[in-house]
């Protein structure tokens, strides 16, 4: 993929920078781990900073000082996901034209539309921007699938009317690719249905949202195996939120999937779980359970090797060993973080370099 900020080699892993940032990570630490595209979310940009100060500062790019490829997302699954009242209901308020919720922040009450989503993503300035949509819970009435289906198929259209009318530009001037998403839950026709629309609009490239994408591998590669022959081919596919355990893109890779993104990699260092592992006949091979350690565990205290042998990012190569990762880990320094989310960051990059040789060898 060719973009103002430069070019993405796919398939390609894509690092979560949530707030603009990548946990603990700074942008020459990010560039180390060779990264090549990072994702921010419009959700929390627009509670704050807002997108107006980002707009000003030159763009999401700039401001955060990462001169590459970013996406951000529509907003549409944290204003589902994130408005819950203390019971887990969700307290924003959908109707035919946007969504009313509540700032998970200060309470306060805000709007997305379609048209408002598109605009925010116009001043944040990413490279790809995703079209608004609604994430529906796997656990809901069909009925109402279908219904939420046929709302976000109709926002896709505003979406695009949107991206046009504002010259499919960034408010900084740079060019910005619209992906749309498809929907429809754990339904095959429904899928199918979103499938089938959503690839004959043009988009620049094509997402599969929803709930089970990512966090149920089985199920989001069954809905793949459902739509696969309905998604175009010479545009990026692209799904959402996958990336937590190293199989999982290994088999998303298999599927013929270009695009993916996940917080766990981040997250997971943070809570002490480092991935150690690596590609043995074409799937991924682990001495420990889902291919990461526990820093945290005791047969650490005095361990003098690195994370892992053989991987190449800062934090295995500078001489940092596990017996002082575990100490930091457990006295919480500030150190631990940004050392185990480079190692678990690059590890993820690293692994989808290793299948893209593989590809290219084949
Ligand atoms: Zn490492």
């Amino acid at each position: 993929m060719t973009t103002d900020h430069g070019t993405v080699q796919t398939p390609v892993f894509m690092p979560v920078g949530t707030a603009a940032t990548i946990k603990s990570l700074d942008a020459q630490d990010i560039l180390a781990t060779k990264s090549e595209i990072v994702l921010a979310n419009t959700y929390h940009l627009f509670l704050r900073p807002g997108e107006k100060v980002v707009s000003q500062m030159g763009g999401v790019q700039k401001f955060m000082n990462w001169h590459g490829p970013m996406l951000t997302d529509s907003g549409g699954f944290q204003v589902f996901s994130l408005g819950m009242g203390a019971k887990g209901e969700s307290l924003s308020k959908i109707d035919e034209d946007g969504v009313t919720f509540k700032s998970h922040l200060d309470g306060q009450m805000h709007r997305f539309t379609p048209e408002i989503s598109m605009n925010i993503q116009k001043d944040l300035g990413a490279d790809i921007i995703m079209a608004f949509d609604e994430c529906t819970p796997d656990k809901i009435e069909k009925k109402y699938v279908r219904e939420a289906l046929e709302r976000t198929n109709r926002w896709a259209e505003r979406c695009l009317k949107q991206w046009e009318a504002n010259d499919r530009k960034s408010s900084q001037g740079t060019h910005q690719a619209l992906f749309g998403i498809i929907q429809g839950g754990t339904d095959r026709k429904m899928r199918e249905d979103a499938a089938q629309f959503i690839s004959s609009m043009p988009f620049g490239g094509v997402a599969l949202g929803g709930e089970t994408i990512g966090y149920n591998m089985e199920a989001t590669q069954e809905v793949i195996g459902w739509i696969k022959h309905l998604l175009p081919n010479n545009k990026p596919i692209y799904t959402m939120g996958l990336g937590r355990d190293p199989q999982n893109i290994v088999n998303i890779i298999k599927c013929g999937i270009d695009m993916f993104d996940c917080v766990a990699p981040t997250r997971l260092a943070r809570n002490g779980a480092l991935y150690h592992g690596e590609l043995r006949g074409g799937n991924f091979d682990s001495e420990f359970v889902n291919g990461r350690l526990n820093i945290g565990n005791a047969q650490f205290i005095n361990d003098k090797s690195p994370i892992m042998e053989g991987c190449d990012c800062h934090t295995c190569l500078s001489g940092y060993t596990r017996g002082y990762l575990h100490h930091l880990y457990r006295s919480k320094e500030l150190t631990y973080y940004r050392l185990a989310s480079i190692h678990n960051v690059r590890f993820m990059v690293r692994l989808v370099e290793k299948m893209r040789e593989k590809m290219k060898t084949k």
